[in-house]
């Protein structure tokens, strides 16, 4: 048994995505809390709500995943830009309070200039003043490529945000596989390798997602294009790897493969169920 499920389309609501999953056979999925490119969150129906906890209920659906915008960066040399993505996360992680006890991934952030450490700090800050007690999600931070300024394309810098968040019960990471390969990790040939240095470096009760993708793109290259799985540099072989890994056994695994539609992702959901059987 494996949770599994790909980033959906909110548009039409909870209770339609829920029903989608049972379509494709997903027991989890990903959304964009809002537009991926910023702007406006929609607003909350709690009829489509209540909908959507009753199929998760009747079909055990695992932990689902929000996705902050692309837009949102923590770390810009821009205040004004700071000041906005701290409001959207605020905002974002309220709104959670109604599905709670979920997960919402966010792209640590662009340092655009500043330097990593510098960048690491304004993070560090910003999670401290967005994140409360009582909160009942859990933040993750995603592993990145690594590209351009972007913080997170090593392990050790995720660490170094999470050692300076104070609920420290609050936050987790998200394992991208087509953003660690192509920040240089070789998950292809040395898959043990990789995940014994996310246990020695970050430590793998962290950990609490995978985004499963395969990538356009040669190891190192920093690029971050996603490809369909077993059709990319990764390939099959390795994902099969690494949806068989014990250290991964439980977490929810959501695709973010560039499927045209929704039998695409069923395809794929199948391919990996099977090699877990
Ligand atoms: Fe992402
Ligand atoms: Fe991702
Ligand atoms: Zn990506």
């Amino acid at each position: 048994m494996i949770n599994i499920g790909c980033h959906l389309s909110i548009s039409k609501g909870f209770e339609s995505i829920a029903k989608d999953c049972l379509k494709i056979g997903a027991n989890t999925f990903q959304f964009f809390t809002r537009n991926p490119r910023g702007g406006k969150a929609k607003e909350l129906d709690s009829e489509d709500i209540e909908k959507f906890f009753k199929i998760k209920k009747e079909n055990n659906f695992r932990k689902i995943v929000a996705h902050a915008p692309y837009t949102m960066n923590l770390c810009s040399s821009k205040e004004d830009v700071v000041n906005f993505s701290v409001r959207m996360m605020s905002e974002d992680l309220k709104r959670m309070e109604y599905i709670p006890g979920n997960l919402y991934n966010f792209h640590p952030g662009s340092h655009t200039g500043q330097g990593i450490s510098a960048g690491i700090e304004k993070i560090i800050k910003a999670l401290n003043n967005i994140m409360w007690k009582d909160m009942s999600t859990t933040v993750l931070l995603e592993t990145m490529a690594g590209k351009g300024s972007e913080i997170g394309g090593k392990f050790e810098e995720i660490k170094k945000i999470i050692d300076g968040i104070e609920l420290q019960d609050k936050v987790g990471v998200c394992l991208d596989t087509c953003h660690i390969y192509d920040a240089g990790y070789d998950i292809v040939n040395h898959l043990d390798k990789v995940i014994g240095e996310f246990d020695k470096v970050i430590g793998l009760n962290r950990l609490k997602a995978i985004h499963l993708n395969d990538s356009k793109n040669i190891l190192g290259s920093r690029k971050d294009r996603h490809e369909k799985i077993g059709e990319g540099t990764i390939g099959i072989e390795a994902i099969q790897n690494i949806v068989k890994r014990k250290e991964f056994c439980g977490l929810p695994f959501i695709l973010e493969t560039p499927q045209e539609n929704l039998s695409g992702y069923k395809d794929e959901i199948s391919l990996i169920k099977k090699f877990v059987e």
